[in-house]
């Protein structure tokens, strides 16, 4: 039995990214960027008023009172000096003009028609975004591998970009097997129950920024399971749930064999989802995971997803790990570590967590009310209270009632 960490360094071992694609700014949210971008100009252009307020010469300044000969609003520029000891009224954002380097608020000058009075203590240089502040013009403002975020898209556009590179999305072909599958949209008669792994994992997909492409149902022959990863080799990525283990229909790594590809096959020491697959296939990689729809769910969370994210250009391509306070005893009385289903919460500017209840690798219901996987070492025995570790699965942590 190997661990989940070394199941994972070496699938990781074998993913590569894939190609990159050019697309609108707007379009490469949620996507990696290829390149370094670097700020063609500074940010601000120029020093400009940080206040709707009166700009002047901090070093003019005597008495206190100056008289205003000019008015500048955002959007203009002026090149003629403000003499000195005279004052322009500047709206924020309009650059400060040659003569003048201290802006002092609207609200805090008194106004008697064209003369003004300033407050008692003026800071030289006050109220005045200086030029370059925020990105100087060469820096690389944000590197290659970075996530795009809406503020990188924001970012992009200030400097002035319309459409840039990104690592392309995965196209990732979903297999399931099963002679007792039917697919949604029937009642199941005895002996068939319903495909479901196929659209847990498309879903899983999409939520990882990949392409699903649905291959069906392959029936429990060699033959059918060949002709369907053949199909899935179109793809970027192939995964396939169920007829991994031993069992006499389990015909999943003897197809991959048959086509060339060599499997490694691992039991991984984890509780759910001991048994997977993975081998690399006319240069893609197969990913075989268990039927259960628990332990099929939750082997893409530990491996396909980070390879996933990989092949699309991240960098950080695991959940977060983060410590919670058990809300009630927990144990694991297996020789396994096992990945409880939680429900994390954040209360007091900690993580709390409960399980599950029922674990049955079966019973999808638990990953519904989950969110978080509590892994329990074999042996463990905690009492409510005790400090346990938890990959966080999803981003249902916002708070209150809207
Ligand atoms: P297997 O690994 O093929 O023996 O499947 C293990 C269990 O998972 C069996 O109870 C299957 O019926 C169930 N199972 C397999 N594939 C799926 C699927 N695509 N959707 C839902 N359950 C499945
Ligand atoms: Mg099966």
């Amino acid at each position: 039995m190997v661990s989940i960490e070394e199941a994972q360094r070496t699938i990781l071992g074998q993913i590569t990214p894939l190609e990159t694609e050019k697309v609108s700014v707007f379009q490469g949210l949620n996507r990696v960027t290829p390149e370094d971008h670097i700020a063609p100009w500074d940010i601000p252009a120029a020093d400009n008023s940080a206040m709707d307020g009166y700009a002047f010469s901090h070093a003019a300044l005597s008495g206190g009172r100056l008289r205003v000969t000019g008015f500048l609003p955002a959007g203009e520029a002026r090149t003629v000096p403000v003499p000195a000891g005279e004052a322009i009224r500047i709206m924020t954002g309009a650059p400060v003009p040659p003569g003048c380097d201290t802006v002092v608020p609207i609200e805090d000058v008194a106004e008697e028609g064209e003369w003004i009075s300033l407050p008692a203590a003026v800071t030289a240089g006050a109220h005045v975004r200086n030029r370059g502040e925020d990105i100087r013009r060469g820096n690389v403002v944000i590197p290659a591998g970075s996530l795009l975020r809406p503020q990188e898209i924001g970012m992009l556009s200030a400097m002035g970009s319309t459409s840039l590179a990104v690592y392309r999305r995965a196209r990732v072909a979903i297999l399931s097997t099963g002679d007792e599958l039917l697919e949604p949209g029937s009642t199941p008669a005895p002996g068939k129950i319903i495909n479901s792994n196929s659209y847990s994992l498309a879903a899983q997909v999409l939520d990882a920024g990949g392409d699903p492409v649905l291959l069906g149902i392959a029936p429990d022959t060699l033959a059918a399971t060949c002709g369907k990863i053949q199909a899935g080799l179109n793809a970027d990525i192939l995964v396939i749930t169920g007829g991994v283990s031993v069992g006499d229909r389990d015909f999943v790594k003897a197809a991959i064999e048959e086509l060339g590809g060599s499997v490694t096959f691992w039991k991984v020491n984890m509780k759910p989802g001991k048994p997977l697959a993975f081998a690399m296939l006319e240069g893609k990689p197969v990913f075989a995971l268990p039927g259960n729809p628990v332990a099929a769910m939750v082997s893409f969370e530990l491996f396909v997803r980070p390879s996933l994210l990989k092949a699309m250009g991240h960098k950080r391509v695991f959940r977060p790990l983060v410590r919670a306070a058990l809300q009630e005893p927990a144990a694991n009385d297996g020789k396994r570590p096992h990945l409880v289903r939680g429900i994390v919460s954040v209360q007091d500017d900690s993580y709390k967590v409960s399980t599950t209840g029922d674990q049955s690798s079966g019973r999808l219901s638990s990953l519904i009310q989950g969110n978080g996987l509590i892994r329990l070492a074999p042996g463990a025995v905690h009492a409510a209270g005790d400090e346990v570790e938890v990959l966080l699965l999803d981003r249902g942590f916002e708070m209150g009632e809207a």
